[in-house]
């Protein structure tokens, strides 16, 4: 930055210091990509069907940040959007505390998000039932490898953006994208496979959050859409960032200098339809970026937010039914795959002396642009239930749903779900090297948190 950059820019910070910015007034806001596609092969997650390390490179994986905010008061808001299946919370925690040190961003101001892409590289944690078999040493290593990576590019664009924040002003708005369908296919009440249930929920919202400069530019595009990353199937063994990366290329190549930045809603359960092939990644990614482009064009539509967040976090456990005796593991352990090697592996654990896990750790956060808008960062692969209850019990226009936000410890099912069973409550669970489903009641603990957490001016009026 010149010096004259960089005076004009303090003064800047100096005129909105200590004031509360209201909603249109300009804020300071900074933008930044940093490229985490790893540049040798490496094991990936979202489908147990893959048992070799990736082939190629389709699409480059990037984490993309904006700080909202000056120094003063509270200090800025940074959300970072990755391009991996999942983000864990020793890696949040990690990059919190490094931010908390070096620029003084409190943990709660700060979001990382998951775009939920099925073709990104597994991470170091929590890894061993993922893969169904004992990873090679040297596969272990590159995922370790991969896992440090990403924790400093997190950091790097968090701090790049936090660096480059330049006056904008913040407006939101809400549109649709058609190409999410409901996955769970039920008879009789229960889930019975995967596939397309035209009956089943959907949330099809694609909100938009915008940071446009003095001159008009967009600086930044924030959008949200409820729908796994997964079009591409486990036959696709390349790095690719899939439809949200798609998506993000699309906004910015028409709007050059803009950052567009993707998140994914409470779409556990929604897969894009149809899905299997590499184009159809390519026209779902042009279809929300089409759309937030639309939303961009009519910024006079939009609703102008204030600059200044007020962030909240609870962290919480959520009960899982009861562990299953040694009998059961005995039995359990002689099954194939993932399901055997959790088993064996608790048995383990119990003739160490260990005790098996009778919770799993949970994070909810939310951030409210004075009374115009709320963001609710759920953790976990949220059913699309959650959405909906939030939508119900608060004022649904002005609430933000993000899942796959800060952690994601496995799926988060509601209490439908749980009865009707399937993959999204029980299932899944294995790979992520849980013994056991949820109690029904982690949804009314959730929806609970996200009450507290959230101030009464959100309120809706079914609450
Ligand atoms: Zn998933």
């Amino acid at each position: 930055m010149r010096l004259r950059d960089a005076v004009a820019l303090s003064l800047v910070m100096l005129a909105l210091g200590g004031r509360s910015a209201k909603a249109g007034e300009a804020v300071p806001v900074g933008v930044a990509v940093v490229d985490i596609t790893p540049d040798y092969p490496v094991r990936m997650t979202g489908y147990s069907s893959r048992q070799q390390e990736s082939e190629g490179v389709e699409s480059r994986l990037k984490a993309r940040a904006i700080a909202i905010g000056g120094d003063e008061n509270e200090g800025p808001a940074v959300l970072v959007a990755i391009d991996n299946c999942v983000i864990r919370s020793v890696i949040t925690d990690a990059v919190a505390s490094r931010l908390k040190t070096r620029v003084k961003v409190r943990p709660e101001r700060l979001a990382i998000c998951a775009t939920h892409t099925h073709c990104g590289p597994a991470l170091a944690v929590g890894l061993p039932f993922i893969f169904g078999r004992p990873l090679p040493a040297d596969q272990a290593d590159r995922i370790a490898r991969y896992t440090r990576e990403l924790t400093d590019g997190i950091e790097k664009a968090a701090l790049q953006a936090l660096a480059h924040r330049k006056p904008a002003t913040l407006a939101w708005g809400r549109g649709s994208a058609g190409f999410a369908a409901n996955r769970r296919v039920l008879k009789d009440g229960k889930w019975v496979g995967f596939g397309v249930n035209p009956n089943g929920p959907v949330d099809r919202s694609l909100p938009v959050l915008t940071a446009v400069d003095s001159e008009g530019k967009v600086r930044a595009a924030l959008f949200g859409y409820a729908c796994h990353c997964t079009t591409l199937g486990g036959d696709f063994n390349k790095i690719c960032a899939e439809w949200a990366g798609y998506a993000c290329d699309d906004v910015e190549r028409s709007h050059p200098g803009a950052v567009a930045i993707a998140i994914v809603g409470c779409g556990a359960d929604a897969n894009p339809e149809p899905r299997g092939k590499l184009d159809q990644a390519r026209a779902y990614g042009e279809a929300a970026g089409a759309e937030v482009r639309r939303l961009l064009a009519a910024r006079t539509g939009l609703t102008p937010l204030p600059g200044r967040i007020a962030c909240r976090v609870r962290r919480f456990e959520l009960p899982l039914e009861p562990t299953p005796s040694r009998e059961d593991f005995v039995r359990l352990a002689s099954k194939p795959a993932s399901e055997g090697m959790l088993a064996r592996n608790c048995l383990e654990r119990l003739d160490r002396g260990e005790a098996i896990p009778t919770t799993v750790p949970y994070v909810v956060q939310t951030w409210c642009f004075g009374d115009e808008m709320a963001m609710v960062f759920l953790a976990g692969e949220v059913v699309v239930d959650y959405a909906i209850r939030i939508g119900w019990e608060t004022d649904a226009p002005r609430i933000w749903t993000v899942g796959y936000a800060n952690d994601v410890p496995c799926y988060i099912p509601s209490r439908r779900v749980l009865t009707e069973g399937g993959y999204e409550a029980d299932s899944s669970l294995i790979y992520y090297g849980h013994a056991s489903r949820f109690r029904p009641e982690i949804e009314d603990r959730i929806l609970g948190a996200v009450h507290d957490l959230l101030p009464p001016v959100f309120d809706g009026p079914r609450r």
